[in-house]
């Protein structure tokens, strides 16, 4: 008798990738039995016409901020919510360099208080900058900041970060020498990864994937390109992802991760959108749109622009600047994964933090058939697991954690718009977290089994 059991689904076997119909046996948060026979549990999901699938695995996000509030350190979960009620039953944070400054305290924290969801985290990159003074951006550190920093650095990967993640379009002034020293040091902790936003994108994106190679290779660490679609999917991604390639048969371990959509998102006042952004882009200031505020969802003049760059530099904008069927091309390529770049200020931002790993289903495998259902599953299971090394998760074999999406694939979709980015999706029918249902019937259970995890 099991805990729970889950029967009548197609269960995806990511290894041999094939979908087997047999029932699953949970106890103590693990799968403890894969069965073609009946098995009997206390309590049992019916998954007749669904696909149960480990739980997907987003590489990219951007985590909820720890905040005091009474004296008392909380989480407002928006994201995390989001995460899985979208099937994400494992998100890693703290990537382009943006995060939390504290790693142990806000791991600490959600021990304390639980997650619906798995976390794990990047120290990142820009905040450990600014966390010893560096405030300018446009600066190179010196040698003794440099020390500083690989001292900050050693600390947090030995408290568990999964890895260094830069943002290298948003500090303009950091030299290619600064980050190899810094990759260095992640590299003297075996099997951590470092996680880039490119330093241009467009017409500088292939030049930027050379030099994210070029780190990777004198470091010697795995390099995961975040978000390959908003570096290259300006009519050059097809030469990106051969420079990927380029440096794969180099010996040279570097992947990539992609969001579905054609639009790109991030804070007005950051160094993306200097001067020269529309000229690389082929756009103009009715291509950005605000995602908060008071002119959120109408398309910027140079009025607005311009007015909300220097006074409200910290809202969130929309960019529809991405050509789609480079995003499908990134999306499909054999080193490409699924990540959300989901960030939510409160519950406003980019449908992507609500609406990826659906969305994936919906449009790039029914609607555009680019990517068969399997590969898409593989794209947020195994994939993302083989990358940070979780070797428990990703797949469904006995012993493994017990972190379980069941979806219907002819009707999972994402409702995340850039009205409503934080609508839940449609048919995602229940979330397994270690075990524990975080959805049930498509809702929030309010139960957080989620673990953080630490390198
Ligand atoms: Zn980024």
């Amino acid at each position: 008798m099991f805990e729970l059991v889950i029967k009548n689904g197609m269960v995806v076997d990511a290894l041999n990738k094939l979908f087997s119909p047999c029932c699953i046996g949970i106890s103590g948060g693990k799968i403890a039995a894969i069965s073609i026979e009946d098995i009997r549990g206390e309590q049992v999901i019916d998954a007749a016409g669904m696909v149960v699938s480990p739980g997907f695995i987003d590489i990219h996000m951007h985590e909820d901020p720890l905040r005091e509030k009474n004296g008392m350190k909380e989480i407002e979960e928006n994201i995390f919510n989001s995460m899985a009620l979208m099937g994400v039953t494992t998100c890693v944070g703290g990537n382009c360099g943006m995060g939390m400054p504290d790693l142990e305290g806000y791991l600490t924290a959600i021990d304390n208080f639980g997650l619906p969801v798995n976390f794990a985290t990047f120290l990142p990159y820009t905040t450990l900058r600014e966390k010893i003074g560096g405030t300018n951006n446009y600066l190179a550190n010196t040698s003794d900041e440099n020390e500083k920093l690989k001292e900050l650095l050693r600390a947090g990967m030995a408290a568990g970060a999964v890895g260094l993640s830069f943002g290298l379009e948003y500090i303009p002034g950091c030299p290619t020498n600064e980050l190899i020293e810094m990759a260095k040091v992640v590299g003297e902790f075996p099997g951590r990864l470092v996680a880039a936003h490119y330093r241009s994108d467009a017409g500088g994106g292939i030049e930027s994937i050379k030099e994210l190679s070029y780190i990777s290779w004198v470091a010697d660490v795995p390099m995961q390109i975040s978000h390959i679609g908003s570096c290259t999917a300006f009519g050059m991604m097809r030469k990106g992802l051969e420079t990927v390639d380029q440096a794969r048969k180099l010996g040279i371990d570097i992947m990539a991760d992609c969001y579905p959509y054609a639009a790109f998102c991030t804070y007005i006042g950051s160094a993306v959108f200097d001067e020269g952004c529309f000229a690389r882009w082929g756009t103009d200031y009715s291509s950005i749109e605000p995602a908060e505020g008071k002119y959120k969802g109408s398309p910027c003049s140079r009025e607005t622009f311009e007015y909300l760059r220097v006074r409200e530099p910290n809202t969130l904008v929309v960019a529809h600047v991405l050509n789609k069927d480079e995003v499908l091309e990134a999306l499909a390529h054999p080193l490409v994964m699924v990540g959300s770049d989901g960030l939510l200020n409160g519950r406003k931002g980019h449908p992507r933090a609500s609406g990826a790993f659906p969305r994936v289903f919906a449009h790039y495998v029914r609607e555009l058939k680019g990517l068969s259902l399997m590969e898409a599953i593989l794209k947020m299971t195994l994939m993302p697991a083989q990358r940070l090394g979780l070797k428990t998760k990703g797949q469904l074999t006995l012993g493994n954690d017990a972190d379980i999406s069941i979806f219907d694939p002819d009707k999972i979709v994402d409702k995340a718009t850039y009205t409503d980015p934080v609508a839940p999706p449609e048919g995602i029918a229940y979330v397994l977290v270690n075990g524990k249902m975080v959805v049930a019937d498509g809702q929030l259970t309010g139960v957080k089994p989620g673990k953080t995890l630490r390198f």
